[in-house]
């Protein structure tokens, strides 16, 4: 069991872990700590096939992480003596972090400093580094940034035209968020391709439930859709995206609505929820399939955003060579990259329907006379930060 990777993703109420071994990329196990501080939490781990779960209290991140491990322990697939690394999924890593890092006192601060900018998630990331951090102390960890691929913007994606001083002293600019994902969706492109990442021009959909779209020159990014916050860009499950800032003094001022309410409307009231009732996608679709007209229009709008940024990035990079659907509506639904994807042959851009309704795992979906490759590809956050915190670990040694 040598050259385990453990990748933690603390949330605010949740724990997702997953035991990897980085090379070949297996998963040993994987597991979910749910509704922590609730009357009834809940832990499920599946390893060896085999999927176990637990309904009891789980007061806080602490009882939550004993009960993980202890799991993984008995389970017989966690050994902690051999442990590589310890690899923390963290949110924000502002304009410091711009690649994964070894934890030590100064990260945490920085990540609890960081903590203004994301206020929902650093906090959790960074009860759970100090958690593992006492728990596990011969484990070296790394903090895996969904910002960090994003940190080199150029100046003109990032920069948002206000005030540069209001800008410069809230550290307001596009920061980018799935940037593990981009980044990962992007490299197998080059592979499966067998083309040299740095001569790409590359367009990846990365829809979710958040959803965020990425234009990628020689596997730098370009330009991003999510902004200071993942609010901003496509229509997501409960999140409006793009919006005139000029609604929201419009419904303080008429609806008298207040800051959280305003942050409650577009961060979980609105997107395919807002439009249609609902922000699952299957479920969206099954309404459509009722003659609803209200998904419809969700829908619409979902599609219509998309080829927006689909335009806007393919005049951005001077062409595109890879067009590229991760995530669970990106990797599983065909009519909506179809949509999508429709009308676009002047461009070079040509889907094979056949190969674009069926398969799995990574696959093409484009023609054979397409000029642009047309892909999906399943992302797999857990397994980059694993290799990035293996191949960090490795390397400090
Ligand atoms: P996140 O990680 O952001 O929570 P996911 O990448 O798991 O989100 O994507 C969740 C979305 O993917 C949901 O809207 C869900 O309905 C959709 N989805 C997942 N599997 C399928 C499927 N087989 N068919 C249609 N939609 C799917």
């Amino acid at each position: 069991m040598n050259g385990t990777v453990l990748v933690i993703n603390s949330g605010s109420s949740s724990i997702k872990f997953q035991l990897v071994d980085p090379e070949p990329g297996d998963v040993l196990a994987k597991g979910l700590v749910e509704r922590i501080g609730e009357d009834e939490g809940r832990l499920s781990c599946t390893a060896g096939g085999e999927t176990r779960e637990r309904t009891e209290r789980i007061a806080d991140h602490s009882a939550g992480f004993a009960l993980a491990l202890a799991e993984l322990t008995d389970s017989g697939v966690l050994d902690p003596d051999t442990l590589t690394a310890i690899g923390h999924r963290v949110v924000h890593g502002g304009a410091v972090f711009g690649e994964p890092v070894l934890i030590d006192d100064h990260v945490v601060s920085e990540i609890h400093r960081l903590s203004a900018l994301a206020p929902l998630h650093n906090p959790a990331n960074a009860v759970g580094i100090e958690i593992l951090r006492s728990t596990l102390p011969g484990v070296p960890e790394v903090a895996v940034f969904d910002t960090a691929f994003f940190h080199d913007l150029p100046a003109a994606a990032a920069t948002f035209a206000i005030d540069r001083d209001v800008a410069r002293e809230n550290r307001v600019r596009r920061y980018g968020f799935h940037g593990t994902s981009h980044q990962y969706v992007s490299e197998r492109v080059a592979d499966v391709l067998g083309r040299p990442l740095g001569e790409l021009r590359q367009i990846v959909f990365h829809l979710g439930n958040g959803a965020s779209a990425s234009a990628i020159s020689g596997g730098r990014a370009q330009d991003t859709t999510m902004g200071m916050t993942p609010l901003d860009g496509l229509v997501m499950g409960t999140r409006s995206g793009d919006i005139d800032a000029g609604v929201l003094f419009q419904l303080h001022r008429q609806a008298g609505m207040k800051v959280d309410e305003l942050d409650d409307l577009l961060n979980r009231r609105s997107g395919l929820k807002g439009l249609a009732g609902v922000n699952d996608f299957r479920a969206l679709t099954e309404l459509i399939e009722q003659g609803d007209a209200d998904a419809q229009l969700a829908w619409d709008v979902y599609v219509h955003r998309a080829r927006k940024y689909l335009g806007a990035y393919l005049v951005l990079l001077g062409g595109v060579d890879a067009i590229t659907f991760t995530a669970g509506v990106g990797e599983n639904v065909p009519a909506l990259r179809a949509a999508i994807l429709q009308g676009l042959e002047p461009f070079g851009i040509v889907v094979d329907p056949d190969r674009n309704a069926s398969g799995s795992g990574e696959r093409h979906i484009g023609a054979d006379g397409s000029a642009t490759a047309l892909l999906v590809i399943p992302t797999d956050e857990e397994l980059a930060i694993a290799r990035a915190a293996a191949t960090l670990v490795r390397g400090s040694r």
